[in-house]
């Protein structure tokens, strides 16, 4: 059996990837290990859609690359995004490198690394990058790596909006949908391998089914997937605002399995920035959105992603933006200066913004929606929420952790558990008693 580790970097979507990579080889028959040092084979999955998650994965290439010289490793593979994006370049580049392989080419590579071992003599860099086409990994099962009764579930890959400072469809290619009959088969697995908690992911899950020959809605998906007996909850994250319909928030008030939770990332408010970063929506739509869904589901969170600094920023439009993030819509909010990624239409504008202007905007957006998100959820504080057990906290063994329906794994807070026992992977009432930052205290009832 050969020893592999394998490294994921990146998003959710990439995670997805790794689980059905590390499905694929334990089925041809390689033996997992959790870290680097004694593997003979280290997969390293990378992410490249912007330039410091290509330094952190050229980063990790280079130290999995060390273990060629003092440790067992004699195949060092790298896949995703970096391959992708680069191609053959790369092993150029790095010439450690012996395997790479595209963002739609995982199922090849448990093969690949047989026949590379086996013919050892051979200097020559395998490269398998095709045009992404995911078909055929959209079916492969994923092994669930999460301990945590979590799992995301990708509905599809590649994006289809083309916005003018992203790469992903460069690197992704255009939307490809997940068959909705392989998604419930996908989901019913996660349940059966004690996943309470689907997080549903996508570059845009709101597109879903858009290229699909029957036309399925996210609505036709959810249907399917709140009949599964045993799941406990699902989330949405990434949805598209101008894609988001009144079937979806009527449904999401409706059925209690779908978290009082949504991410859906604006960018921006203001029109003429909106219009120039090629977003389909407008800053009277989103608004007019984000009522209706909190006036149909008060309880609901709601998360965002913003951007400052985009070239032709003016005053007038940072200021439209923070006095919209004051106004309160958002539970939770991600914002990020722009960066001029080398490749995309926005990196050759005109009027980019100074560095230290971007951070002053940045600065000011990120005070004005700390206090929001601490007032949400000091008013947790008495109330009653389910909250899904994790096991032992990270910070105490003495307490355990969870999480509520309005607390996303890896990107909000989580629920320490002061008083009460549950077993991880069970859903149980706690009352709120306390909050500190993001994190909140509750004792089970
Ligand atoms: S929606 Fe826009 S930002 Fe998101 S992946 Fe697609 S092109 Fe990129």
């Amino acid at each position: 059996m050969l020893k592999t580790a394998v490294i994921n970097l990146g998003c959710p979507k990439n995670e997805v990837d790794a689980e059905k990579l590390i499905y694929l080889l334990l089925k041809a028959g390689f033996q997992l290990l959790a870290e680097p040092d004694d593997a003979e084979i280290i997969i390293v999955n990378t992410c490249a859609f912007i330039q410091p998650a290509v330094e952190e994965a050229v980063n990790t290439i280079l130290q999995m690359a060390a273990f060629k010289e003092d440790g067992a490793c004699r195949l060092l593979v790298v896949a995703g995004c970096l391959p992708q994006r680069y191609g053959a370049s790369l092993s150029r580049e790095i010439p450690e490198i012996d395997l790479l392989f595209g963002t739609s080419d995982f199922h090849k590579i448990p093969a690949a690394i047989k026949n590379f071992s086996e013919r050892h003599n051979s200097d020559k860099t395998v490269c398998e990058i095709s045009l992404p086409h995911y078909s055929e990994l959209h079916s492969v099962p994923q092994h669930i790596t999460s301990p945590l009764a979590y799992s995301y579930l990708k509905i599809a890959e590649g994006c289809d909006n083309r916005c003018s400072y992203c790469m992903i469809p460069t690197i992704k290619g255009p939307q490809q949908s997940v068959p909705l009959e392989t998604l419930i088969l996908q989901a019913r697995q996660m349940v059966a391998a004690g996943v309470q908690e689907v997080n549903l992911v996508a570059q845009d899950i709101t597109a879903y089914g858009s290229d699909l020959a029957e036309k399925p809605q996210l609505t036709d998906l959810l249907n399917a997937l709140i009949s599964i007996p045993g799941l406990g909850r699902l989330r949405l994250l990434y949805a598209y605002p101008h894609r988001i319909t009144p079937e979806l928030i009527e449904m999401m008030a409706r059925e209690s399995i779908i978290c009082n939770y949504i991410d859906i990332p604006i960018q921006h408010i203001s029109d003429p920035i909106l219009k120039s970063m090629a977003r389909h929506d407008r800053g009277e739509h989103i608004r007019r959105i984000f009522e209706s869904i909190k006036t149909q589901i008060p309880d609901l969170f709601l998360r965002s992603t913003v951007i400052v600094g985009f070239p032709g920023e003016s005053e007038k439009n940072f200021r439209e933006l923070l006095d919209f993030v004051a106004e309160g819509f958002f539970d939770y909010l991600g914002a990020f200066s722009y960066w001029p990624e080398e490749g995309s239409r926005a990196a050759k504008f005109p009027q980019q913004v100074p560095e230290s202007l971007k951070e002053e905007r940045l600065k000011a957006i990120l005070d004005t929606q700390q206090g929001i998100t601490e007032r949400r959820l000091w008013a947790e504080v008495g109330r009653t929420r389910k909250v899904l057990i994790e096991g032992l906290s990270q910070e105490s063994d003495l307490l355990l952790q969870g999480r509520t329906t309005f607390q996303a794994p890896e990107i909000d807070g989580v629920t320490y558990i002061t008083e009460g026992d549950a077993e991880p992977g069970t859903i149980v009432d706690a009352e709120i008693q306390n909050c500190h930052e993001f994190d909140l205290f509750a004792r089970i009832k």
